[in-house]
């Protein structure tokens, strides 16, 4: 048996982050567990342009969602690949590395619903302690507020405009811009990389972290259970080899696995609801709607095609020059290329409040076997209709002389999709059938385990995220 004074379970965005802040106070011991390896095994992982080299691997939970009946229905039995990391840094040592805030609209919803302490003036100060901002222009203006990130913003889209937009188009451009200040939701896209390496939890908080003396990172090390008596967690029980270990946690037991193996590892610990948990025969400690509100962004994709080379292609990306450039110099592959080659663009058309809500429940008392997850994609009407208001506004930018000028035919991004061939292009019913067939899930799982207060029987964890006990039968 092993004492510390906190265990924290899960080594991904959140867990690493959390295990490193704490050890920052020396009198605090913490263990930190992870299911998958060190990040170091995985030297790709650190490579920005190879981050789809990551899924499927081992270094992958490898999750799938369960045949879907109103999406994904270009797929294989419409079941959709799922992947989530598993190795020191979790999903951030294989996303896409796009870094955002989220909406200050969506903290503020929160704390007028009763989270005390997530409003978005009380969260900021922590997004600043962990951002370490190198692009000049955004350095000082974003620390504040928002407002003034976006006016900082306007005065580069005018500064591109001018170069790349006709002036015509620069104010069809600005009002969309205009729209997405409104609602505060525009951001330029920053990434999570630093000297064209990816800043992975696991880099930019592990590595100083595991020096502390008072730091135990176990990898390797599955967690099967939250250990629990008299309503409190004391402790964890976690497989490592073929070895089964328990340790104690004086403090605190912190649960960071991720939207699907969190809801897991409370269910088999009994937290959970009470009907799922009686079919499976785990002894019950709280009746909690775990695993109950899966949320998920999705997106349709458009693509196009211009006449010049403009993007990325992997034959530009993978020349020797720019390997060289990369090995010697850091700088990421895609600022650097050389060769002519087909090119292309994506405008995703992207759904950011999903009211398709899924569920992630358990298909054995296994800790092993991997959870079942129902994410019913476009189950909810609305979320289509949304989607094709969005994909013809992003169609209208074809008839901008901008994109005239850079030879896109609307022709080639209507792709005629044989499944939907019996519609007129473009028309409503057209744009649903390709939505249905051609949805792209982003891999944003999350509000398994909801935040609330303890009356709000659709909520798990109260505001310091700690479960309702009240619940407990
Ligand atoms: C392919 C992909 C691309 C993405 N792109 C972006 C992007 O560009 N921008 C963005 O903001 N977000 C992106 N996301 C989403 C983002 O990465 C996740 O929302 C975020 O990393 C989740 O953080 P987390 O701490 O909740 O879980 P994770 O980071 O997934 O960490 C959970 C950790 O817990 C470990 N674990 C699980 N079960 C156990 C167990 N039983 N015992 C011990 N350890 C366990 C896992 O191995 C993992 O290391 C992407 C996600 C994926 C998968």
């Amino acid at each position: 048996m092993y004492y510390l004074c906190f265990s924290v379970v899960g080594a991904g965005s959140a867990g690493a982050v959390l295990a490193s802040r704490l050890s920052e106070d020396p009198s605090l011991s913490v263990l930190l567990l992870e299911a998958g390896g060190s990040n170091e095994n995985y030297f790709l992982s650190d490579i920005p342009l190879a981050a789809p080299e990551l899924q499927r691997g081992d270094a992958d939970w490898n999750f799938v969602s369960t045949p879907q009946k109103n999406a994904m229905t270009a797929l294989v039995d419409n079941v959709n690949f799922m992947p989530s990391g598993r190795l020191l840094g979790g999903s951030s040592s294989i996303n896409y590395m796009l870094y955002t805030r989220g909406s200050r609209h969506d903290y503020d919803q929160w704390a007028k619903e009763g989270c005390d302490g997530w409003s978005y003036k009380d969260v900021l100060p922590y997004f600043i302690k962990s951002e370490d901002n190198r692009v000049p222009w955004l350095q000082d203006s974003c620390k504040e507020n928002h407002i003034t990130c976006v006016q900082v913003f306007i005065k580069l889209a005018k500064h591109v405009s001018s170069s790349v937009f006709g002036e015509r188009d620069y104010v069809y451009f600005y009002q969309l811009l205009h729209f997405a200040i409104i609602c505060n939701r525009f951001e330029h896209a920053t990434l999570t990389t630093k000297d064209g390496v990816r800043a992975s939890t696991a880099n930019a908080f592990l590595r100083k972290a595991s020096q502390r003396p008072n730091v135990d990172i176990s990898v390797n090390s599955h967690v099967t259970k939250v250990l629990i008596k008299n309503k409190s967690a004391y402790g964890v029980e976690f497989i490592r080899g073929a070895r089964k270990h328990k340790v104690h946690a004086r403090r605190e037991v912190i649960v960071s696995t991720g939207s699907v193996n969190t809801p897991k590892i409370l269910m088999l610990s009994g937290i959970g609801p009470k009907m799922h948990l009686k079919s499976l025969n785990i002894p019950l400690e709280a009746d909690l709607p775990v695993g109950e509100n899966l949320q998920n962004h999705v997106g349709a994709p458009l693509y196009f095609f211009p006449n010049i080379s403009l993007t990325i292609t992997p034959d530009k990306a993978g020349t020797i020059w720019n390997k060289f450039l990369y090995a010697t110099s850091g700088k990421d592959l895609i600022l650097k290329s050389t060769e002519k080659n087909q090119n292309g663009f994506t405008i995703l058309v992207n759904l950011l409040h999903p009211k398709s809500i899924g569920s992630v429940t358990l298909q054995s008392k296994d800790p092993f076997d991997p959870p079942i997850m129902e994410p019913e994609f476009l189950a909810d009407r609305q979320h289509v209709a949304t989607l094709i208001k969005g994909v013809k506004r992003a169609l209208e930018l074809g008839n901008t002389d901008t994109f005239k000028n850079l030879g896109i035919n609307l022709d080639d991004t209507y792709i005629k999709f044989p499944e939907c061939v019996q519609f007129k292009i473009p028309s409503e019913e057209y744009l649903e059938c390709y939505i249905r067939h051609y949805l792209l899930a982003m891999y944003h799982y999350s509000s398994t385990c909801r935040m609330g207060k303890t009356e709000d029987p659709t909520s798990v964890v109260d505001s310091k995220l700690r479960y309702h006990v009240q619940h407990i039968v």
